[in-house]
């Protein structure tokens, strides 16, 4: 596929969406090789929705993850997130923007392992500037929402996998971001705590928060209400899931 494809704008955002990107590109030079990961991609998210999105090992998913979360630039085309256009953002605004809008979820938890639950909660609210006390009361709410109101002062080393990704949650709700994004959040768990991972990412979306979440497990995806299904750089399909069809059906 050639990268002119790439330089085709015709951006159309509906008002309703929180997510539109029009024929979003990410091209990784390498040497002379180029990797065009991401090869023109279109997806409007709406506020409020829960979806997953799947496909085979270097199909996009992370890349297109990546910048909806602001953490890298498209090569082309326009990704426009709450109403703001990305690609005009110079970088300290964007990171700004990410540190407001966005909650990042990871397959490995990415906690300090010098730090206990709460402190781990507390440090996006230390940069944020957020004073000690209202701090401290934010993340203990905070890890008693995701049900570790027991586990304050335990490091990482002493939760089990389950917990540190609860807390990973609990971190990233911290500044009340509009969007929680979360790559393959259950890769690096067993079924069963999968499951309840998943069950809290439900909970937190029908209190109206944004999910997305990348996976290439199926039932993984099941658990949400929409999944975009991506093949080599681009949305290859899209579907309602069953959760989704019973809920309109009144189930
Ligand atoms: P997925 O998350 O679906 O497995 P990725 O988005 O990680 O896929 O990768 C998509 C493609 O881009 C793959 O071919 C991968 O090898 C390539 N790629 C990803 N990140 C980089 C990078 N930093 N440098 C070069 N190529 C990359
Ligand atoms: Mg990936």
């Amino acid at each position: 596929m050639g990268t002119e494809t790439c330089w085709q704008t015709d951006a159309q955002y509906p008002d309703s969406a929180l997510i539109s990107a029009r024929n979003l590109c990410r091209v990784y030079r390498m040497g002379d090789q180029t990797v065009q990961a991401l090869a023109g991609v279109n997806l409007d998210i709406a506020s409020g929705e829960h979806v997953a999105i799947v496909g085979p090992s270097g199909s996009g998913k992370s890349t297109l993850m990546n910048l909806i979360g602001g953490l890298d630039r498209p090569s082309a085309g326009e990704l426009t997130i709450a109403g703001q256009a990305l690609s005009r953002l110079p970088d300290a605004a964007m990171a700004q923007f990410r540190n407001r809008t966005i909650g990042f979820v990871f397959q490995s938890f990415n906690l300090l392992s010098r730090l206990n639950a709460q402190e781990n909660v507390e440090l996006p609210m230390v940069y944020a500037g957020v004073d000690t006390k209202a701090r401290k009361t934010r993340a203990k709410d905070l890890l008693n929402r995701v049900g570790l109101g027991q586990r304050l002062d335990h490091r990482p080393s002493q939760l089990s996998g389950g917990q540190q990704q609860r807390v990973a949650i609990a971190r990233a709700l911290a500044a009340e971001p509009r969007l929680l994004l979360a790559d393959e959040p259950t890769g690096a768990l067993d079924t069963r705590t999968g499951q309840e991972i998943l069950a809290l990412f439900a909970d937190l979306n029908a209190q109206g928060m944004t999910v997305i979440v990348v996976t290439h497990d199926l039932e993984v995806a099941q658990a949400t209400r929409r999944i975009i299904e991506m093949r080599d750089g681009l949305v290859q399909s899209e579907r309602r899931t069953r959760i989704a069809e019973g809920a309109e059906a009144g189930l």
